[in-house]
């Protein structure tokens, strides 16, 4: 049986990660400032989640959600305190887009209505909330399943203003830091308007904290630069450092009721053991301030570099745009420099490295990219 060929692949074999580093299958070592698509939050194979991991793996790896599973309990208390959303609930899935057609499901059982506002260039997974950024032809976007998507541009609060006094929006999806559509930073003015907006209507506010979260931007969420607090807030990525698993983190004022949402995989053992030994680490090793630092750092160096077009993004979730595609750029880097980095579009180059990025690390891409982009 062949491989439904979707991925356009670099032909390396990544057989083993330690840190910030991989190695393929013949021993070379790359700097990983990519994350797998931003999943690395602690760092590859930490010696305490491998631990953790194991010591579970030998128990018990799944059980159904019809029996208690304390691991869960666990989980959510220690989400709560270390994203400072201690009074909200959590609901486990499996990943980004489950998290997101979860999120969806609720915001219409709870308003009754069936609208949705997406944002230019947003991505929230193979979900009713579609594809918006392709290039691919094939694809119908929005791919709409029963939700019917309005699109509106980044920041601009009149649109959405208008559009949300008809009281007919059931929510409005917006990434704590855009992403896949090359790392856009909402204005802080544009959220607090939104949600402001958001709660006069009726509206439920869906961050989708996918890959911006999980202290990625060198806060829990995003979305706490503007110091917001939206409905739903999903989660995915960063969470299980590579384990499968996604939540979404459900304001009080949800009710919920038997079947009202279910899965079956959502929140099994070793989901939660990964996910626990992640927020574990990420407290006892202060992986929200060193992302903060060295994105800092990097962001800072990277704006002083005068063939770049522009640097934008919080922590350690950066995009660098040129007026000219990248691929070449991008290719040096990984097969000359050993450095894989991670792309949008044609012109953007995305940096999603693990929180535990290094500053000589940082110096090291610094130092490579500066050489690569003389010569290309
Ligand atoms: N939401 C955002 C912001 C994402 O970046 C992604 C994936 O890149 C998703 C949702 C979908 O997540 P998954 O691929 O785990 O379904």
């Amino acid at each position: 049986m062949n491989l439904f060929n979707v991925y356009p692949l670099f032909d390396i074999e990544i057989a083993k990660g330690i840190g910030c580093s991989i190695y393929d299958n013949h021993g070379i070592e790359y700097l990983d400032l990519y994350g797998g698509h931003a999943v690395i939050s602690i760092g590859h194979s930490h010696p305490y989640y491998v631990q953790k991991l194991t010591e579970q793996l030998e128990k018990l790896v799944f059980y159904s959600n019809s029996v208690v599973n304390s691991l869960q309990k666990e989980l959510s208390e220690k989400l709560g305190k270390l994203s400072g959303y201690n009074d909200y609930s959590l609901f486990l899935v499996n990943s980004g887009a489950e998290a997101n057609e979860n999120a969806l499901k609720l915001a219409s059982f709870h308003t009754g209505r069936k609208k949705v506002i997406a944002f230019s260039k947003s991505f929230h997974g193979r979900t009713s909330a579609a594809v918006r950024v392709t290039d691919n032809p094939k694809i119908v976007a929005p791919i709409n399943e029963g939700f019917d998507v309005e699109f509106h541009m980044l920041n601009d609060i009149d649109s959405v203003r208008k559009s949300l006094r008809n009281k007919d929006v059931c929510a409005v999806i917006i990434e704590g830091i855009q992403g896949v559509g090359g790392i856009r930073v909402p204005d802080v003015e544009f959220l607090k308007a939104l949600s402001t907006e958001c709660k006069e209507t009726g509206t439920i506010l869906i961050l989708d904290e996918v890959q911006s979260g999980y202290g990625r931007s060198g806060k829990f969420f995003a979305h706490q630069y503007a110091d917001i607090r939206p409905d739903l807030i999903t989660i995915a990525k960063g969470m299980g450092n590579g384990f499968p698993i996604g939540g979404v983190l459900i304001n009080p004022a949800f009710e919920a009721s038997y079947g009202l949402l279910g899965t079956t995989f959502g929140g099994n053992h070793l989901a939660c053991t990964a996910a626990i030994a992640v927020l574990d680490i990420l407290e006892a090793e202060h992986l929200l301030d060193n992302a903060q630092k060295i994105g800092n750092y990097l962001t800072c160096e990277l704006k002083k570099i005068p063939q770049i077009k522009e640097v934008r993004g919080l922590g350690l979730m950066i995009g660098i745009e040129f007026d000219r595609p990248i691929k070449e750029i991008r290719s040096r880097l990984l097969f000359d420099k050993k450095i894989f980095t991670g792309v949008s579009g044609t012109n953007i180059i995305r940096l999603l490295p693990p929180l535990c990025l290094s500053k000589s690390d940082a110096d090291h891409f610094l130092a490579s990219f500066k050489e690569v982009i003389q010569t290309v």
